[in-house]
């Protein structure tokens, strides 16, 4: 017998081996753990097959030790599912098993789970029970347990018996009518479930279309304007999901600015829940996972990663905010969780609903398909109303500092009526740029293509690309002269607020003033219970938070994402304005957005402002079919960097050069050309893309042509990596 065991490595394909000269049949192998001899060393791998011969000669076979697992960590379709995550991303299934695992048991350690269960046996079975009652009580009582149980009974059950039963079980163990197996430990309790609101028609009917969907595959996207009531759909159709004995699986983009759900789940449901994020220790991640892959936890809410977990009764799979791009794993094995989780609720037969205000112009194309059921949640429930958006031209005001006039006349206005403020910029720091009125010398990285950001408080330049530090010059280093701060970041909104509304309390949120452990919290904490009364902050402050005494938002510049370079910038910029403006008036207060920009005529503007996101992006995605961009055609970035230019194009031009594309495929190719940042951490970048409409025919060419260049001698003077389905192209 031949083991085909994911060895984590960055290596392609599976490696085989001939099974233990101990390892009979009868004992488990799919999905369990072995140690294996690799290289020079042992490491442990995941089998992920079990085969009964192998391409490589009989001799050339090494011999598997020990299996670690009595059961599998993972089973069907788990491992199905890996296998093709592994196989649609080109990623060595060794890594995608082991991002699968915590680090315990990536290094081999025991699961410190198991339970054994105890079920009789053939020759069991086959007993007299009048017999049994007659000379063996004790045993027949057992017996008879058992004999109600074909899966047997486990030992934290058992242990409820009276005492004595450890000795009965041994002595019918002993004459073998009785067997024991691992078995996951059972939920250590039933959930309960509070009550939710009454459910608006709009919300009991999307709720109704998933519940009725559960136990087989549907696709979902939940569109519901920020505030419409998502959450609560989601929690009515987990609480199905619950009744009937199964888990759900819950993707949030960042659980560390979600307090608020964390603490909206815990209220509703009085549940085991399991949480997966990165900022775990690998001793709680371990836990989790157990509890998830054993089934114990009724609910598990997880970032990214969290896809990958087994399940041991799936019944629900939910995507929140499923346009955010958090989502996407920027390095390393480059998956989609939002992708991934609809393959896996397809492969689980369990249906899925991605929600968001702002759906990615992917899964609006998957409606459009026919793919996936839209609900729509058109009104808020109860007296909230829709924020009014209105664009600052900024060309025909004064401001200060980034802040114009009419903004501050109404921050002054709703701060005066007694409500609060939020003003967006996505740019922390002081100062985006210092510069040298005398000679023009700005803070550049030496190692980034990228300017180097001023931190007042913290006096340095930080990049935000490399993360270099340095302090701040004290004059220019060209020619002496005093340097200028030039533009702004959240540190210098602040200031400047601070001067102009001194007796207002203030809190910023960015990443400088979230690091501290609870810092967000105490941050939120001091938003809803009203003490402070203007918020400052990035995209951290746009996201999931609900505020509802916030009756104005600003949003600074608008500008960045118009001219981005990106195809998906205006995209993500719609995305931003309306995940901010949604901040505002959720509760009793009506709402106002304001938006300076420099273009207040841009059609992506004027478009979002009148008609709403449902209108740009249905605009979005006419635009994207026909340049013919995702999601109507679908790309592979290769990516590649080196200490030089030369070096990073050459590989790139021999890659391109090994490319065979049948021109039926259409498949175009872009580059090799410099990526749009050309240089970073002292690195030069290039890229080469590929474009077609027909993914199935493109994907079917990676293999071999990664195989290739795997073999280029170019290949070896460049750090390169292929990226399925990318969302950024710099
Ligand atoms: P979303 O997830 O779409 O942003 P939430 O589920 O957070 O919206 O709902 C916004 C607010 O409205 C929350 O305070 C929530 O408790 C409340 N809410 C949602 N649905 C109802 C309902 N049917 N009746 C009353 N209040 C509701
Ligand atoms: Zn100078
Ligand atoms: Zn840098």
């Amino acid at each position: 017998v031949i083991f085909r065991v994911a060895i984590n490595a960055p290596l392609p394909g599976l490696f085989d081996y001939l099974a233990p000269a101990d390892w009979d049949t009868s004992q488990a192998a799919e999905g369990c753990r072995v140690e294996v001899p690799f290289g020079r060393s042992r490491t442990v791998g995941v089998i992920a097959g079990v085969s009964p011969s192998s391409e490589i000669p009989g001799q050339r076979l090494k011999r598997a030790g020990r299996v670690l697992d009595q059961s599998p960590l993972f089973k069907q379709p788990m491992l199905r599912f890996l296998g093709w995550a592994a196989a649609y991303y080109q990623h060595p299934p060794g890594e995608v098993y082991a991002s699968a695992l915590p680090l315990a048991l990536r290094q081999g350690k025991p699961l410190g789970d198991r339970q054994l269960a105890w079920a009789l046996t053939k020759e069991g079975r086959q007993q007299d029970p009048v017999v049994l009652a007659r000379r063996a009580p004790r045993q027949w009582d057992l017996w008879q347990r058992l004999h109600h149980r074909a899966d047997g009974i486990g030992e934290f059950e058992l242990a409820t018996l009276p005492s004595g039963w450890r000795d009965t079980l041994r002595r019918m163990a002993d004459k073998g009518w009785v067997s024991d197996h691992p078995v996951a430990a059972a939920a250590s309790r039933e959930p309960v479930i509070h009550p939710g609101p009454q459910l608006t028609p709009d919300q009991r009917s999307a709720a109704d279309q998933v519940t009725t969907s559960l136990g087989g595959y549907e696709s979902f996207l939940l569109f519901g304007v920020t505030g419409s009531g998502k959450t609560e759909v989601y929690f009515d159709a987990m609480e199905a999901v619950l009744r009937a004995g199964r888990q759900v699986l819950l993707l949030v983009p960042e659980i560390g600015l979600t307090p608020q759900l964390m603490e909206r789940i815990a209220g509703r449901f009085d549940a085991h829940l399991a949480t997966l994020h990165s900022g775990l220790a690998d001793g709680e991640r371990l836990k989790a996972w157990r509890e998830a892959a054993s089934g114990r936890a009724h609910i598990v809410v997880g970032t990214r990663s969290a896809v990958l977990v087994p399940l041991h009764k799936p019944g629900l799979i939910v995507v929140d905010e499923e346009h955010d791009p958090s989502f996407k794993q920027w390095e390393g094995f480059r998956y989609s969780a939002r992708d991934l989780a609809v393959v896996r609720a397809s492969m689980e037969g369990v249906p899925i609903v991605l929600g968001s205000a702002t759906p990615s112009l992917e899964s609006l194309g998957n409606v459009q398909r026919g793919r996936y059921r839209q609900l729509d949640l058109a009104e808020r429930p109860g007296a909230a109303v829709h924020p009014e958006i209105r664009l600052i031209d900024l060309r025909a005001h004064a401001s200060t500092e980034g802040l114009s006039t009419p903004l501050v006349v109404t921050m002054g206005q709703h701060l005066e009526a007694g409500g609060q403020v939020l003003l967006f910029l996505n740019r922390r720091g002081y100062a985006p740029t210092l510069f040298c009125p005398g000679c023009g010398w700005t803070s550049r990285c030496q190692r980034c293509d990228a300017g180097m950001v001023l931190h007042q408080r913290q006096r340095r330049l930080h990049c935000h690309h490399c993360d270099t530090r340095r302090p701040v010059p004290v004059a220019c280093p060209e020619c002496q002269q005093p340097l200028a701060p030039v533009g702004q970041g959240t540190e210098r909104i602040e200031e400047t607020l601070g001067r102009l509304f001194p007796v207002y309390p203030m809190v910023r949120i960015d990443r400088d003033t979230t690091q501290r452990k609870g810092a967000m919290a105490e941050k939120l904490d001091d938003i809803r219970s009203g003490r402070a009364r203007i918020l400052v902050g990035t995209q951290m402050l746009t996201k999931g938070h609900d505020f509802p005494e916030v009756s104005l938002v600003g949003v600074l510049n608008a500008d960045q994402g118009l001219f981005g370079t990106d195809f998906r910038a205006s995209e993500r910029l719609a995305q931003t304005i309306v995940q901010v403006a949604g901040r505002a008036g959720r509760a009793e207060r009506p709402g106002l957005v304001l938006i300076q920009t420099l273009y207040p005529e841009h059609p992506l503007l004027t478009r979002l402002v009148s008609d709403g996101y449902a209108a740009f992006a249905e605009a979005a995605l006419q635009e994207r079919r026909e340049s013919g961009w995702p999601p109507f055609s679908h790309l592979v970035l290769l990516r590649a960097e080196s200490a030089r230019m030369a070096q990073t194009m050459a590989f790139l031009e021999a890659a391109s050069s090994l490319l065979n594309l049948p021109p039926a495929l259409q498949c175009k190719v872009l580059g090799p050309a410099p990526a749009p940042m050309e240089k970073r951490a002292g690195r030069f970048r290039g890229q080469l893309l590929l474009e077609s409409h027909q993914r199935q025919g493109m994907h079917a060419l990676l293999a071999g042509w990664l195989k290739e260049i795997r073999e280029l001698p170019e290949s070896r003077r460049v750090r390169w990596s292929l990226d399925v389905d990318p969302i950024e192209l710099f």
